[in-house]
């Protein structure tokens, strides 16, 4: 039995089923056992590989669309530059590289990284020693905001709701001879989805993301008063439809409830309730993240990289940009949405 089954099933007898956000808060973030506080999940070796561990252009490319909304907007100084749950630090490291090219870039930028995790915070700080970090977004500063975000949202803790004719039931884990299940709360009115009585029949199951509001209005406010752009990376779909939780170990799906603590939990991301918070900045159609890449010039990018290689590295150089930008890898599943001030022009790669 894993500490955290323990601490979970001792939790659940004194306090009752729990919904599915408290357990993924629990799996995820525990100081002592959590799955992002004990590790680096990243990477070949670890539970998942994500597009900046994969290659170099992913961050390259949007350190480059960060830099060129930056300049359209009268290259602001200071500014933020500030990435939410940076994993290893690749993705900045790349971003930071790449931008030191852009006259005045690295004389204005202050880089801030919010991150929960303090071994990933160190594996940060070996790439990013000059970074100034924050427990949550709150207290990020009041200034122009250049920000990115992959595989962040996916890892927020989520609700779960079950129709029940009119009403809802919350989708809880609970515990039967000491094993952790899944079980159904008693049926509530719910004002917070009494939209989604129109889409949904008896029987669907519908999530939200109870962090997400808050978040995205932090991020909105600073846009729209400050200047600024955000791109939000996930894997998910405009509006929530059924079950996505998912656990991942391994590079393996396995049951959410089998190893809490040593498995990665993830929902998809609902880029619906993230534009529906964009307000008062404005916000981009969703664009599949292989059409974004592409519109940035990763081919051109993958061809200047591959001419001094050959071979395993040549060949390995290839499927990554296969794998980044191909519709049946991650090319159609990861969408991109860009949040910008509702004066300026959208982020270069994607359109309103
Ligand atoms: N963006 C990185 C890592 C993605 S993994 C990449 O693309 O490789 C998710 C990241 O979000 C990890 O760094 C994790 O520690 C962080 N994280 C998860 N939940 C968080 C929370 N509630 N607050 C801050 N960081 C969080």
């Amino acid at each position: 039995m894993t500490a955290l089954r323990d601490i979970l099933l001792r939790q659940i007898a004194t306090t009752g089923p729990m919904p599915v956000s408290d357990y993924m808060t629990t799996c995820l973030l525990h100081p002592e056992h959590g799955y992002y506080t004990t590790r680096d999940p990243l990477g070949r070796a670890g539970d998942f590989i994500t597009a900046p561990e994969i290659s170099q252009m992913f961050g390259e490319l949007i350190g480059l669309c960060l830099a060129q909304s930056w300049i359209d907007q009268g290259q602001p100084s200071p500014f933020v530059l500030a990435e939410l749950g940076p994993g290893r630090g690749t993705l900045m490291a790349d971003i930071l590289r790449t931008t030191a090219k852009v006259p005045g870039f690295s004389d204005a930028v202050q880089v801030h990284l919010v991150e929960a995790s303090p071994t990933l915070r160190a594996s940060q700080s070996k790439l990013i020693p000059n970074a100034t970090w924050h427990d949550n977004i709150d207290t990020l500063p009041q200034l122009p905001l250049f920000l990115v975000a992959n595989e962040f949202f996916d890892a927020l803790p989520i609700r779960q709701f079950v129709r029940d004719g009119a009403g809802w039931r919350e989708r809880v884990i609970g515990a039967e001879q000491n094993v952790l299940t899944f079980g159904l709360s008693g049926a509530a009115p719910l004002s917070d989805l009494a939209h989604r009585l129109d889409d949904t029949q008896d029987g669907d199951l519908v999530e939200t993301c109870p962090a997400l509001p808050g978040i995205m209005r932090q991020i909105s406010t600073r846009i729209e008063t400050f200047g600024g752009a955000a791109l939000i990376i996930d894997y998910g779909d405009w509006h929530s439809l059924g079950d996505t939780l998912q656990a991942l170990q391994d590079h393996q799906t396995i049951d959410p409830l089998h190893h809490p603590g040593d498995a990665d939990l993830t929902s998809h991301v609902d880029f619906e309730a993230i534009a529906q918070h964009a307000s008062p900045a404005a916000f981009t159609r969703v664009t599949p993240q292989g059409v974004f890449l592409e519109r940035l010039g990763i081919t051109e990018r993958a061809k200047t990289l591959a001419t001094p290689l050959s071979g395993q590295a040549l060949e390995n150089h290839i499927a990554a940009h296969h794998r980044l930008t191909h519709p049946e890898q991650m090319g159609h599943l990861f969408k991109v949405i860009g949040i910008f001030p509702t004066a300026a022009t959208p982020p270069p790669g994607l359109e309103t």
